[in-house]
């Protein structure tokens, strides 16, 4: 089993800071997914792990072993892992057995053990029947099995994947999850995940590492991400989150706080230790938001438009009091409501964002 341990690690390109004081202890077993936007160095951060590149500060440790530093490098191949990357990186000419055992007969397991180290992986995945077959006879989830299946055999303690679902089309990403999820339990190995899908991040990892230019923003598990953003970035990003100024936060010490969202009074989430302020940002969800009850505080505001979303309408209203403001909730289908009807808005559960350390 094997626990990775990344401090204060950095990475430019010429004078382009690409990843910038990254640490992070991924438990073994554990299953992590790295989450951003395009660009913000998830990929980077992947070949850091395995050996590709060589980071320019900090450190990457292997169940306490030093893999990389500024001056160690561990080379890839000496490094206990296995990479699923999105174009499958298989070879053509091999059969699918001979693919899966590749990496078994480079390092010298015998062949009988092989043969059924082989044998075990593919039936893991469903593939048993296929092992004769050429790649280009696989459809693209069957070769990405084949994939995964490679590092089951070679029971590597650690798994990488490179947005390894990014070629397939929607039916079967999400049978795919399944397929990641069963390969995790089977393997128990420590897997790290790249993505910039926040759905498929918050499916299928125990913890998320979210990055933002280069800089790890948040590293928690999926609730935590969507109900306590760190910054405004995850606020936005995750779920279908809406971030909203708020003025004059007074906090209970305890974990909620009041203030004023567009004029109207609300009640907030908070961190316990977050104190008074003139002005936060506060993150919402579509769920967070609803129709009030007469007599209840609420926001003005008027449907912009109604999109149907089988079983309820997911609507965009405009605040009255700020007509930049377009706040999203869901309408159960009965509602007897047009675009350019008025609405009063309660608001429920927002979560004050902290201030950002100085
Ligand atoms: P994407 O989701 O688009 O793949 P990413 O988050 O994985 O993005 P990286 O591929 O790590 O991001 O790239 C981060 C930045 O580093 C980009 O601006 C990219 O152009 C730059 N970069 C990556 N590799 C190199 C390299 N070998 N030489 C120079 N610049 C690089």
């Amino acid at each position: 089993m094997t626990d990775i341990a990344i401090s204060g690690l950095g990475k430019a390109f010429g004078g382009n800071r690409v990843v910038s004081d990254v640490s992070m202890h991924i438990q073994s077993g554990e299953f992590v997914a790295v989450l951003g936007p395009s660009g913000c160095g998830k990929t980077t951060l992947l070949r850091l792990i395995a050996g590709f590149e060589r980071p320019d500060a900090g450190s990457i440790r292997f169940a306490g072993e030093l893999a990389s530093s500024a001056s160690h490098h561990t080379p890839p191949e000496q490094r206990d892992l296995g990479i699923v990357f999105q174009n499958y990186a298989l070879w053509p000419h091999m059969s699918v057995a001979e693919n899966v055992g590749y990496s078994l007969k480079v390092t010298g397991v015998p062949a009988g053990e092989r043969r059924r180290r082989v044998a075990e992986a593919l039936k893991t995945v469903a593939l048993d029947g296929m092992a004769e077959r050429r790649p280009s006879d696989l459809s693209g989830g069957q070769r990405q099995r084949v994939a995964l299946s490679r590092c089951l055999a070679a029971r590597n303690g650690i798994v990488l994947l490179d947005e390894p679902l990014a070629n397939l089309d929607v039916h079967l990403r999400a049978a795919m999850e399944h397929e990641f999820t069963r390969f995790h339990q089977a393997s128990g190995s420590t897997m790290v995940y790249i993505t910039h899908d926040q759905s498929e991040a918050m499916a299928l990892a125990d913890r998320v590492a979210v990055m933002d230019a280069g800089r790890l923003v948040q590293f928690a598990a999926p609730a935590t991400l969507y109900r306590e953003p760190a910054t405004e970035m995850v606020a936005g990003f995750i779920g279908e989150g809406i971030v909203l100024p708020a003025e004059d936060i007074i906090a209970d010490g305890a974990g909620r706080a009041q203030a004023n969202i567009l004029g109207a009074p609300v009640t907030l989430r908070c961190a316990p230790g977050e104190r008074a302020r003139r002005s936060a940002a506060i993150g919402l969800h579509p769920q967070d938001i609803r129709l009030a009850v007469p007599g209840e505080t609420s926001l003005p505001a008027r449907i912009r438009r109604l999109s149907y979303r089988g079983g309820s309408f997911r609507a965009e209203a405009v605040c009255e009091a700020a007509p930049e403001t377009v706040l999203a909730f869901d309408l159960p289908e009965q509602a007897p409501l047009a675009p350019g009807a008025p609405v009063s808005l309660a608001i429920g559960d927002g979560w004050v964002i902290p201030a950002l350390a100085a």
